[in-house]
């Protein structure tokens, strides 16, 4: 068997899922969760077309990937690629998450992260009958910082570990962002990684903010308002990924006042408007 290493994705770029991903790496080319055999790799497909079969996965408020698992109909269980999921470390897979959207277009899916199972839960959901069944949710860190330089000495565990929420906010830009791009180490607990995820959130969102120091980075306007901590109010969004929250990398988020962030996510001219974003970004973070 090939290591996962072998497979590398660019984030945020976007892929034809059967031709770029399933032909040279095999894996079920229909569902959510692809387990291919002759590569260490599970492939997961995430929709923002999901709620209409009665989910929607999203990033939870402390970071977290929640994750319908597979099963179309009655309660959900533990085998096949849901079993393959949650056992994904023990068999030396790696996971990739893409996601599809109309936006991206059909038969093609972007690159988000690689991802890793921290738990699940089960929830009574409605299946595509209208029926209520119970759902497995996985929890997922997802990583969207890109592969680890060889030089680079980063101990997560230690930089986060011996950070409370008050110092995350005061600290400088670059501590920030040196916070936001550290990396989860081989061998961490999932407790420690969801530490880690959510204290990664809460540093890229200060770093953002702060970065844009009180002015939308969209349109240059001044936030519209101060928040009760007579902050002024912006809010970060994800450029490359179609749902906001959870963590990401310093140069794909951006500072945005409501209306261009409704206009990112709303407008007729929303994927452009996103790309003029994502040269300002390039500029911002050069
Ligand atoms: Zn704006």
């Amino acid at each position: 068997m090939q290591t996962h290493n072998t497979i590398l994705f660019e984030i945020g770029r976007t892929y034809n899922r059967r031709q770029e991903i399933h032909q040279p790496y095999g894996g079920q080319q229909q569902g959510g969760i692809s387990t291919p055999s002759r590569f260490a790799a599970i492939f997961l497909f995430t929709s923002d077309s999901g709620h209409v079969h009665g989910y929607r996965d999203a990033y939870r408020k402390d970071g977290v990937f929640c994750y319908t698992g597979e099963g179309q109909q009655g309660d959900m269980t533990m085998i096949g690629s849901n079993k393959a999921l949650r056992d994904h470390e023990l068999l030396g897979k790696a996971v990739y998450l893409f996601e599809a959207s109309k936006t991206i277009g059909k038969g093609k899916v972007r690159y988000v992260g690689e991802a890793s199972y921290l738990g699940h839960h089960v929830e009574e959901r409605l299946d595509t009958s209208g029926v209520s069944r119970l759902a497995i949710i996985f929890e997922l860190a997802v990583d969207s910082t890109g592969p680890t330089p060889a030089n680079s000495q980063s101990d997560a565990e230690g930089m986060y570990s011996a950070t409370t929420a008050t110092q995350i906010d005061r600290m400088s830009l670059e501590e920030l962002r040196q916070l936001a791009k550290a990396k989860a180490s081989q061998g961490s607990t999932p407790s420690q990684r969801v530490t880690l995820v959510r204290k990664r959130s809460q540093a890229i969102r200060m770093y953002v903010l702060k970065r844009a120091n009180g002015q939308c980075e969209g349109c240059a306007e001044q936030a519209p308002f101060l928040t009760k901590t007579k902050a002024p109010y912006l809010e970060p969004h994800h450029t490359l990924r179609l749902a906001d929250g959870g963590p990401d990398a310093p140069e794909h988020v951006i500072a945005l006042c409501p209306n261009c962030h409704r206009r990112a996510h709303y407008a007729d001219n929303s994927i452009e408007f996103n790309l003029s974003l994502i040269e300002k970004l390039a500029v911002l973070e050069a």
